[in-house]
């Protein structure tokens, strides 16, 4: 890899996003490490180029249209674009296995829409190449719809998010958005979602179908012009967001989407990941 090609990832000041930036950079990689504060990013990316890494900050808070905008021009005008986007940035609220009722629109709204409105402004930025431009969505198996536990008991609702051929984005939002009304009207632990599926349940679970989806539509691309979409679970990291309880290290917890950014061809495309291995969605 050299310095030609440019990673953009976001939540890069601390934690996983962080040890991501740092394992891109020491790849080769001209890393642009973003932040939604400024001072913290700032500080992270002079750490890091001080380790003699290619390292650049700019700001990015990916609920923020307008910071989304101005990151999107900055990026355009100083590097016409990005060969890798690693969605890192995420909030859980949850206490132990409760839903964070206040703060679920947060959640939601940072996770998948952030997600989501990040990646779409950064379709039409991202390079066309031989190895052919990638974009890894750091999520979680607490997502999963099929997993052992946690099973949406809601049939329906389970293939309609599980059958590629007919979803929709338009679909997603649907679930995310009912979820969230149920939980304003305090239903949600009635309204067919599993007992333990939280808000932040709900939102990588709404990650994970946007990958497979954003997947199947860059599949129809040219070649050359496409681009893999591939999530993957860190596992249960040593992170503030784990209150550093976790039993993975942010070194392990980054292993996967650093791999998946630098897998080459692009026959990988559609799927969910941990440690460097398919798991069902
Ligand atoms: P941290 O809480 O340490 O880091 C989260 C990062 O996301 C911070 O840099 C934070 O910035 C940033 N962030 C939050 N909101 C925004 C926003 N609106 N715009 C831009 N950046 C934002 O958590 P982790 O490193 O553990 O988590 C990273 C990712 O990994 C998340 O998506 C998380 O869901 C996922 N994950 C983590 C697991 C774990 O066990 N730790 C397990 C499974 C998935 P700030 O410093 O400003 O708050």
């Amino acid at each position: 890899w050299s310095t030609d090609t440019i990673a953009v990832v976001t939540g890069g000041n601390r934690g996983i996003g962080f040890e991501i930036v740092r394992q891109l950079a020491a790849h080769g990689l001209t890393t642009i490490l973003t932040s939604r504060d400024e001072a913290v990013g700032q500080e992270a990316a002079k750490v890091l180029r001080e380790g003699g890494l290619n390292v650049v900050y700019h700001q990015l808070d990916v609920t923020d249209n307008t910071s989304i905008g101005s990151f999107t021009d900055w990026l355009r005008q100083n590097y016409e674009g990005a060969d890798v986007l690693i969605n890192n940035a995420g909030v859980n609220f949850n206490i132990g296995s409760e839903n964070s009722v206040e703060s679920a629109r947060t959640v939601v709204e940072t996770n998948y829409y952030g997600t989501k409105n990040l990646t779409k402004a950064m379709i039409p930025l991202m390079r066309p190449s031989a190895a052919g431009a990638r974009i890894v969505n750091v999520s979680s198996r607490l997502g999963r719809l099929n997993g052992r536990r946690n099973r949406i008991e809601d049939l329906s609702l389970r293939q309609k998010l599980g059958d590629l051929d007919t979803l929709t984005e338009e679909f997603i939002d649907h679930t995310i958005d009912r979820f969230l009304e149920q939980v304003d009207e305090g239903t949600w632990s009635s309204g067919g979602w599993p007992k333990m599926f939280t808000d932040y349940s709900v939102s990588k679970l709404a990650v994970n179908a946007y990958t497979r989806l954003t997947a199947r539509i860059m599949s129809s691309r040219p070649e050359g012009e496409r681009i893999s979409v591939n999530c993957y679970c860190p596992g249960w990291v040593k992170t503030a967001m784990t209150g550093w309880a976790g039993n993975v290290s942010v070194e392990e917890g980054a292993d996967t989407g650093v791999w998946l950014a630098l897998l080459p061809g692009q026959a990988v495309n559609g799927k969910l990941f941990a440690e460097r291995r398919e798991i069902n969605f």
